[in-house]
């Protein structure tokens, strides 16, 4: 029996802010997902002529999810935070069995490069796949939020160095890593409360080093796997929206890896916008262990990050 109350264990202020932002993120992630999985590899065209604008939980898509169920993105992000929370800080061995053991759970649906990535481990031990300058897929990022809130009160440096450890596992991509790191400041920037304005310094830095990224000019559609299109698609979406609920439509209805682009967006919209942002009709469809899950591993991972940074709750 399942019976977290949405406010057990609530702070007050100045705490409460943090902590709502980041409830925001993870169940922002899950709800991307479970939104985004409907419209999964369909086009806007093909989004429009079935749902006009697609804007409800309701499942379905090539998966044929029931309504309110997540896929490997909310699953892989809760398997990493786990192991976090089992090892009291980022440890790539347990990380990497944490991994495998999710993808003999018999998942709805993985990755080509992170199933490549598990099976190389199960091989070889090693917790490095080997460089691939041509392979910057998306996984390593869509699973990055619980880094985000281990390190939320620590240095730069060491979420860096935990980011590595956990996508190197399946992705090793200088892109991709630096992509993962820009969501993971962004998500860190926001969870402290900072301006659209500054959050978004920390992607033009992004663009910049990689000019791939840049995502002002036109917009894009059917986004693929390829990290840069997932995140030229989120940033769009996230900076040209007002509210939490618009974004995810917004980043959904563009098809392509709409799961993928709606639990990132979902992150990072959650992150800004906070818990109380996110429409109620949505956290209701939600799937009740993943919402409970979600909650429980937020609390747990900005105990830890206080406890790590030496500081009260
Ligand atoms: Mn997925
Ligand atoms: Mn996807």
């Amino acid at each position: 029996m399942l019976a977290l109350e949405p406010h057990t264990g609530m702070l007050e202020t100045p705490h409460r802010d943090l902590q709502d932002r980041a409830l925001g993120a993870y169940l922002g992630l899950a709800l991307g997902d479970a939104l985004g999985a409907t419209t999964e590899f369909m086009t806007p065209r093909e989004i429009q002529l079935r749902y006009g604008v697609h804007r409800e939980i309701c499942g379905g898509g090539w998966l044929r999810l029931a309504r309110g169920k997540v896929t490997d993105d909310t699953e892989m992000t809760l398997a990493l935070g786990r192991s976090v929370l089992r090892m009291d800080g980022v440890v790539a061995a347990d990380i990497a069995e944490a991994f495998s053991d999710w993808m003999r759970s018999k998942p709805v649906d993985i990755g080509n490069t992170v199933r490549r990535g598990i099976v190389h481990y199960r091989h070889t031990g090693e917790l490095e796949v080997a460089p691939d300058e041509f392979n910057a897929g998306n996984g390593a990022c869509m699973r990055c939020l619980p880094i985000a809130l281990l390190h939320c009160h620590g240095q730069d440096a060491d979420l860096l160095q935990s980011s590595r450890a956990q996508a190197h596992i399946t992705h090793n991509n200088a892109v991709a890593d630096a992509a993962t790191e820009t969501v993971l400041r962004m998500v860190v920037c926001a969870l402290h409360g900072e301006t659209p304005s500054v959050i978004r310094e920390q992607a033009d830095r992004l663009v910049k080093r990689y000019p791939q990224f840049n995502f002002t000019g036109r917009r894009v559609e059917n986004p693929s796997g390829w990290i840069v299109e997932t995140l030229q698609a989120v940033f769009q979406s996230l900076f040209e929206k007002q509210t939490f609920e618009d974004t995810l439509v917004e980043v959904v209805n563009r098809g392509g890896d709409a799961d993928t682009t709606g639990a990132i967006a979902g992150m990072l919209a959650g992150a800004v916008y906070g818990i109380d942002a996110i429409p109620s009709r949505w956290l209701k469809a939600l799937d009740r262990n993943v919402d409970v899950a979600c909650r429980k591993q937020t609390l747990a991972l900005l105990d830890l990050a206080c406890r790590h940074s030496g500081r009260d709750r």
